[in-house]
């Protein structure tokens, strides 16, 4: 369709030799609906941006100056940001590439409800200034009733930060050699807490580290004890570390990041640690993250003795690390609503899956192949998530990505293997067309 300008006369002189002067003016284009509506979606600026750029391709010759309406409307974004949702054919259930946890529908709708001005610090029956997300605390308190108080903070690592300037800034983190890892992109917890002023005091050794150890370096310069859950690697063979009970009899307060945010435990993910069970253990405070295991949107959780995190909450760094309202709400709502779709799709019915690809395989011709997927994200390093995929030629990887809407796929001994595990169940067919389209363009040589 085309969007049919007619333009005449006015002061456009219309010489049969130079083509370029039919171009017709932004003004003139700006005035029509399609980019009335579409300035009031995206913004003044970003349509005139698309108008300029289709004008520049007609006056390079590149399309007929009739064809600049259109041009112009095809070079539109769809939407007022660039980040471009993707199918995850991973199998990686929290990839931290592609933005961790996937948010619950009602996670989602509450983004949107508390997105205007809401009573995020304000009490409409006083009147009064109220707990800043009083309702996504309490409702964090149900899941982890042996918690005394909880705080949400930026992320897990904002939330160690915190607790550790707050107990031990000019003192120091006791932390077994064992557990001073690096949690991703070169950021490693060591640097993270020294950082804040405290002084690492490193026990005992890579692979054992016994309660002898930390009671030796327990003294009064002791901030607290840092326990941290390897969540990215695993170590296997000649090992022990010390549990949490033996830890709380030393006399310090013990810091527990537990890492992927399990509130209670999961037999899907048996040797995560949660955060009710490392309480009831002797943890003084945990801390986790919001869009790991949790599911819910990027946050820090603090949970555990209602002492010390008032410590926390009133330490001046904890207004830095304020989550805003979006998160509160995000948050509040995975906790209280339906199944997250981290969880479902930790929890997926083999056959389910099973039969989906199955279904998929045969549409497109193509086989099944078992594959072991991964929770991934920092969280249940090394648990194999057993599954299946559609196998297909290493070549459509790209071509995938490059699709809109865009399905990452798994590239593994130069295969492309799609695993639904992580695709809602109602996008088997957008992944099977994507596919489709994919294959022809290769079969095409396009
Ligand atoms: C993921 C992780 C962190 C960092 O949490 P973010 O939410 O990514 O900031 C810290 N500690 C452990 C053990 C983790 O697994």
């Amino acid at each position: 369709m085309t969007l049919g300008l007619g333009f005449g006369g006015g002061r456009q002189h219309v010489s049969q030799s130079d083509p370029r002067q039919l171009i017709p003016r932004t003004d003139a284009l700006l005035a029509l609906p399609a980019f009335v509506d579409a300035a009031t979606a995206l913004g003044d600026a970003v349509v005139r941006a698309a108008i300029v750029t289709a004008q520049q391709q007609a006056r390079d010759g590149q399309i007929a100056p009739e064809a600049v309406a259109d041009a112009a409307r095809a070079g539109l974004p769809t939407s007022s940001t660039s980040l471009e949702p993707v199918l995850n054919a991973t199998g990686i259930v929290v990839h931290t590439n592609l933005g961790r946890a996937p948010l619950s529908a009602a996670a989602v709708a509450a983004l949107a409800r508390a997105a205007g001005y809401v009573d995020v610090e304000f009490d409409l029956d006083t009147g009064a200034r109220a707990r800043r997300g009083r309702e996504t605390l309490a409702a964090l308190l149900e899941q982890v009733p042996t918690a005394g108080d909880a705080l949400v903070v930026n992320n897990g690592a904002a939330a160690l930060v915190l607790a550790t300037t707050a107990l031990a800034a000019g003192r120091e983190v006791v932390v077994s050699r064992g557990e001073l890892v690096e949690i991703g992109d070169g950021f490693r917890l060591p640097d993270l807490i020294e950082s804040t002023g405290a002084r690492l005091r490193e026990v005992g050794t890579t692979n054992r580290t016994h309660l002898a150890d930390y009671a030796a370096a327990v003294g009064p310069d002791t901030g607290c004890i840092l326990k941290v859950h390897p969540s990215n690697f695993r170590v296997a063979g000649f090992t022990s570390s010390v549990g949490l009970s033996d830890l709380s009899t030393l006399g310090v307060p013990v810091v527990m990041d537990i890492g992927s945010g399990l509130l209670t435990a999961d037999p899907a993910t048996p040797e995560e640690p949660d955060a009710s069970t490392a309480l009831a253990e002797g943890a003084t405070i945990v801390t986790a993250s919001g869009d790991k295991l949790l599911g819910g949107p990027q946050a820090g959780l603090v949970l555990g003795d209602q002492k010390v995190v008032e410590l926390l909450r009133r330490h001046p760094l904890a207004r830095a690390l304020r989550v805003d309202k979006l998160t509160l709400a995000a948050l509040e709502a995975t906790l209280r609503g339906p199944v997250s779709p981290v969880r479902s799709y930790l929890h997926a019915e083999p056959a389910v899956v099973r039969t989906r690809t199955e279904r998929l395989a045969a549409a497109l011709g193509r086989e099944v192949v078992d594959v072991v997927g991964a929770v991934g994200g920092g969280a249940a390093p090394g648990m194999p998530l057993p599954g299946c995929a559609v196998e297909l030629p290493s070549g459509c990887a790209e071509a995938l990505r490059r699709h809109r809407p865009a399905v990452v796929a798994r590239v593994e001994r130069g295969r492309c293997l799609v695993d639904l595990r992580c695709v809602p169940v109602g996008d088997d067919q957008v992944v099977q067309n994507a596919i489709r389209d994919v294959l022809d363009d290769l079969a095409g040589g396009g």
